[in-house]
């Protein structure tokens, strides 16, 4: 397997017309990390994740997915990502297969390779009895689980979610934070998880904390809690985001 990070953000920078949104932010998650993107509205998550995502251009620096860069092979750089956007992407008129079998035709699977990668995603989340149903009639919990299986029915070396528990209750959030995290334990998959939410946070994590477009923290749990001098990530976190904007 390569040693190259999942991804790797160099000196990356970007603004809406005069508006600074990312300044110079660099980081590496490697494949086997769950990296999670730390910070308040308004810090550059959406912003940075729609670079990655090749919906955004930027001038300034340079974004590499399994070694690829987004702008001069942006083919195989996109091939090596999946992706779950904030905003709900499914078809609710179409049933759960149907929904993956478009995605998984999008990404160029034989019809017999996309019925096992659909099988095997769905089951690991104990969804393939549902695969009948109409997304319509799936709650918020479930509906986000189809649309991890989606993202992950190409194989991707590194799977980006941007604020995936927002809106759904106490045990569906807690479900698909539990199952992410344990994606990354088989080591083939680096994940990048955005979040203003510190309860998402599990031992092992790489932390990458951003506030007003550039990261101020970066590292394991223990690594910015020494850095920023305290006991918790709460407190971290509030004295990291509390920081004027650096010079
Ligand atoms: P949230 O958690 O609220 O989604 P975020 O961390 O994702 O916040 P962004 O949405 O990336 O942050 O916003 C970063 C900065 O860029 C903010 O100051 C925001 O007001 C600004 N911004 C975002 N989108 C636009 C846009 N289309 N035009 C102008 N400014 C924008």
């Amino acid at each position: 397997m390569s040693t190259l990070p999942a991804l790797d953000v160099e000196g990356l920078s970007y603004a809406y017309g005069r508006k600074p949104a990312l300044n110079r932010v660099s980081f590496q998650v490697e494949a086997g990390q769950c990296g999670i993107l730390l910070g308040p509205n308004g810090a550059g998550k959406t912003t940075l994740f729609s670079l990655i995502t090749h919906l955004y251009d930027s001038r300034d620096g340079s974004i590499r997915i399994a070694g690829h860069d987004i702008k001069t092979e942006p083919g195989q750089a996109l091939a090596a990502l999946g992706v779950v956007f904030q905003q709900p992407t499914l078809d609710l008129d179409l049933n759960v297969l149907q929904n993956l079998q478009y995605h998984a035709a999008l990404h160029g699977l034989g019809r017999k390779e996309a019925a096992r990668r659909i099988q095997e995603e769905l089951e690991r989340q104990g969804m393939f009895e549902r695969a009948g149903e109409k997304v319509r009639q799936l709650n918020g919990g479930h509906r986000r689980r189809v649309e991890i299986a989606r993202a992950l029915l190409h194989q991707p070396r590194l799977l980006l979610l941007d604020e995936p528990t927002v809106g759904l209750d106490v045990p569906s959030r807690k479900a698909i934070v539990e199952y992410v995290h344990e994606l990354t334990r088989t080591g083939k998959i680096a994940v990048l998880w955005a979040t203003h939410l510190i309860d998402e946070i599990r031992d092992g994590d790489r932390l990458i904390v951003l506030h007003q477009g550039q990261v101020r923290a970066t590292g394991g749990i223990d690594a910015v809690l020494e850095a920023t001098g305290t006991a918790t990530i709460g407190a971290a976190f509030e004295r990291l985001t509390q920081q004027r904007e650096a010079a």
